[in-house]
């Protein structure tokens, strides 16, 4: 008798928790709810929800921001996160810089501050890298104790249940993850993601993804890394390495890529990989002179490509292509319905999405081109964090 009582004692206070996570959910994503759209959406009575309501007031997740109009002209309360608890920090560790963003419930960036420090494979960035988090948290203009929780984007190969990042293995100092190390210095849960699936799940949850069950993001950055969701999830792979489409082969004679292999997708289509070709196909060409060519920059090319210098375009074009062929082999065996398009090179518009589409439709089977739509990403840059942002919430509810 005793053990079935503490059995479903147990599933009451489970579901309840469940409900808590599911409202808290809710709120999050669509910014403002009432009452009855949060009964609707945890599957539960307006009297239950209301006692949720309450705890979830009191534990200061939540406030009340007024009243909306309803049917029949009645006006009922409105809820929304409290911006002033629960903040959480955003570092952006990257190969260009270091940014650390403090994003509040309502996913605002509240606070910023920026580095021209690149990620290093070196026990010294460790030391940069403290001192600046340590500096920045003496600046942020919030009380201590309201930010809960560290979400860190980074790129690498992030082993996902040690938090080891193995392309970086210096900042694993012996016997520590780097994530480990972090937790360490700063006393705060931490949160570890790479930055394709921090990118893939920012689409996925804000942006052009929202109501996909399956789709990737294709970031064109300093490398080429593919995001991919599966039945609303990250798609991590056994260890977390999933998507590293940049990583498989394209030209078996190509140039040694910095993992070590040749010819990868990486050593022809990322943006460094871009400046490099039309800097050498420049220099067979006379129309471009010498200071042009040596100073070219990836913005350089942008704007090139956009007033269709020929030589550019066609580069762009090739990039594109293959792309879309490297692309078409992962969405014959996944089967998306949507790929958005993020990172610097997401700029040039169509430039890059035609070329990819016309790789897909050439290499995939007819069925699979009905329903898979290629787009240039809406959030204007802004896909990483709040992917880091939402993987800490989704984390941080989930132990609720
Ligand atoms: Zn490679």
């Amino acid at each position: 008798m005793f053990e079935e009582e503490v059995q479903d004692a147990s599933v009451v206070v489970y579901k309840k928790k469940r409900r808590l996570q599911q409202a808290l959910w809710l709120i999050y994503q669509q910014g403002v709810c009432t009452l009855s759209q949060l009964a609707k959406g945890v599957h539960t009575s307006v009297p239950s929800v209301t006692e949720l309501v309450e705890q979830l007031i009191q534990e200061n997740w939540i406030q009340t921001v007024g009243t909306v109009t309803g049917n029949n002209g009645r006006r009922p309360t409105a809820y929304s996160l409290n911006p002033d608890f629960h903040r959480v920090v955003v570092l952006d560790i990257n190969t260009h810089g270091l940014s650390l963003l403090v994003i509040d419930t309502r996913h605002e960036v509240v606070f910023k501050h920026e580095a021209p420090v690149p990620l290093e494979n070196s026990e010294s960035y460790l030391e940069t890298l403290k001192s600046f988090v340590m500096e920045t948290f003496a600046i942020i203009p919030f009380p201590e104790g309201t930010v809960m929780a560290i979400g860190i984007a980074m790129p690498g190969l992030i082993d996902e249940q040690t938090g080891k990042n193995l392309t970086y293995p210096k900042l694993n100092i012996t016997g520590v993850s780097f994530k480990e190390w972090i937790k360490h210095q700063f006393s705060l849960p931490v949160f570890l993601i790479n930055d394709t699936k921090a990118t893939v799940l920012g689409e996925s949850r804000f942006g052009r993804g929202q109501g996909s069950r399956h789709m990737f993001s294709l970031n064109i950055d300093w490398g080429v890394g593919l995001g991919i969701v599966l039945n609303g999830e990250v798609f991590q792979g056994a260890s977390g390495f999933a998507g590293e489409l940049g990583h498989i082969q394209v030209e078996a004679d190509g140039q040694r890529c910095y993992c070590g292999k040749i010819g990868c997708l990486d050593t022809i289509t990322s943006a460094p990989s871009v400046v490099r070709r039309i800097q050498k196909l420049m220099k067979q060409n006379d129309a471009y002179p010498e200071q042009e060519i040596a100073g070219l920059t990836i913005d350089r090319v942008l704007e090139l490509a956009h007033w269709q210098d020929p030589l550019v375009s066609q580069v762009m074009y090739d990039t594109g292509f293959q792309l879309g062929k490297g692309l078409a082999t992962a969405i014959t065996i996944l089967n998306p319905e949507i790929i958005i398009i993020d990172g610097i090179l997401a700029q040039a518009g169509e430039l890059i999405t035609k070329p990819i589409q016309e790789a897909i439709e050439t290499y995939c089977m007819g069925a699979f081109l009905d329903k898979i739509r290629v787009e240039v990403t809406r959030l204007d840059g802004n896909a990483k964090w709040m992917g880091t942002h939402a993987y800490v919430m989704e984390n941080i509810l989930n132990l609720l």
